[in-house]
């Protein structure tokens, strides 16, 4: 049904190596600086592209240059003109007659009317809570997505030392007896379900990605005092997969990267508008969109998740205690508004709500015949309840 990957000898190898080196900030940030800088004081003329360097170098007209006018500072294009002087690609006035034509009217309409039909064509319901979304990318453009991502975590993990922990270990054996329960109750029986625990004391936090790779911090595990708080952990993880949130936040980003490329383009006239809109605009964007829609995914997930543990007979009130606990555990908050994930305080507002249900269901299933409840789960969750973040 799943299985338990391990690293070998090899990878015992190269994480030692690994730590033995010290760890340092990412190369970008450091290396270019460093060797930019030391191009820029020998050999200038390396940075700078064929036609400038002529420019330069050919001294401008006498009549040019104002009297103590530095140089070395001013640029020359390649009629010997100062480069203030060279009038910018985009110009407001050529801007506002572009906006006040009647065919950029008639372009503005049609790509809106076109953005209506687009979104209202792929609209579907979340099978288990019943929540109408928009969604445009398939299963398997997904499991695409989600093994590259796998491919680019481990990679991550090694070269910054982690370990995966071994199938034998008793951190993993615990993951895998609660996930064994726990899957037949998903509807997702049929998945290549993976458990990746990686041993890391100091974080708490597990997450799961599309096509049944589940990846579990070590220090969550104490965190989970219970294997039914443990089950509120990975049925969380199953649930972001049984509702298939990835594909619905790829879905989400093509809306929300026309938007900020097009406030680029508009602020193309002004110096650095382009650059401050990519900055500024894409942390509004967030805060606007990307928050609000991962808050509602990680709701929905708690309660899809409560409901999985319910059926396979974990006890439901101990997923209010597990946030309880990470809640008194935490050493800082953001506003909830700024966060990715709703507050603890929310989450167990919400879970308290949704208790009477899910002690409901834990009485009527049969934990045993799992088999018949593999489907049962999705069909009887199918009329659902909406939920609103
Ligand atoms: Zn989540």
């Amino acid at each position: 049904m799943f299985k338990v990957l391990s690293r070998g000898p090899a990878f015992a190898r190269l994480w030692g190596a690994a730590r033995s080196t010290t760890r340092v900030a990412p190369l970008c940030s450091i290396t270019t600086t460093t060797r930019s800088q030391r191009y820029l004081s020998q050999t200038p003329s390396l940075l700078t592209s064929s036609i400038p360097i002529r420019a330069l170098s050919r001294p401008p007209p006498s009549g040019l240059l104002r009297r103590g006018q530095r140089r070395h500072y001013q640029g020359y294009d390649r009629y010997g003109r100062p480069l203030h002087d060279v009038k910018p690609l985009i110009t407001a006035d050529g801007f506002k007659r572009v906006a006040r034509s009647p065919g950029t009217h008639a372009v503005v309409v049609l790509a809106f009317g076109g953005a209506c039909i687009f979104y209202f064509a792929n609209l579907e319901t979340v099978p288990v809570s019943g929540r109408t979304r928009f969604n445009v990318y398939g299963a398997e453009a997904v499991r695409e997505a989600g093994e590259m991502q796998y491919k680019a975590i481990l990679y991550q993990l090694e070269q910054q030392g982690g370990r995966i922990l071994p199938e034998w270990d008793w951190r993993t054996t615990r993951v895998r007896k609660v996930m064994e329960k726990l899957i037949p109750f998903s509807g997702m029986a049929g998945e290549d379900w993976e458990i990746y625990v990686i041993d890391d004391p100091k974080t708490a936090n597990a997450f799961v990605l599309p096509g049944g790779k589940v990846f579990v911090f070590s220090g969550i595990l104490p965190m989970a005092r219970s294997d039914s708080a443990l089950a509120a952990v990975l049925g969380h993880e199953i649930a972001h997969n049984v509702a298939d949130h990835v594909s619905e936040r790829m879905s989400q980003a093509i809306g929300t990267n026309i938007l900020l490329y097009s406030l680029m383009a508009l602020t193309g006239f002004i110096g650095f508008g382009p650059l401050l809109m990519h900055y500024f605009g894409s942390r509004l964007l967030d805060i606007t969109f990307g928050n609000p829609m991962s808050r509602l995914q990680e709701s929905e997930a708690d309660y899809i998740g409560l409901m999985m543990m319910a059926e396979a007979c974990y006890d439901p009130a101990e997923a209010v205690k597990f946030w309880a606990y990470m809640e008194s555990a935490k050493v800082a908050d953001v506003p909830e508004w700024l966060s990715t994930h709703p507050s603890n305080e929310n989450r167990i507002k919400k879970i308290q709500e949704w208790l009477p249900e899910a002690i409901d269901r834990r009485k009527q299933s049969d934990c045993h015949t799992t088999t018949a409840f593999a489907d049962l789960f999705k069909r009887a969750l199918s009329r659902g309840v909406i939920i609103v973040g």
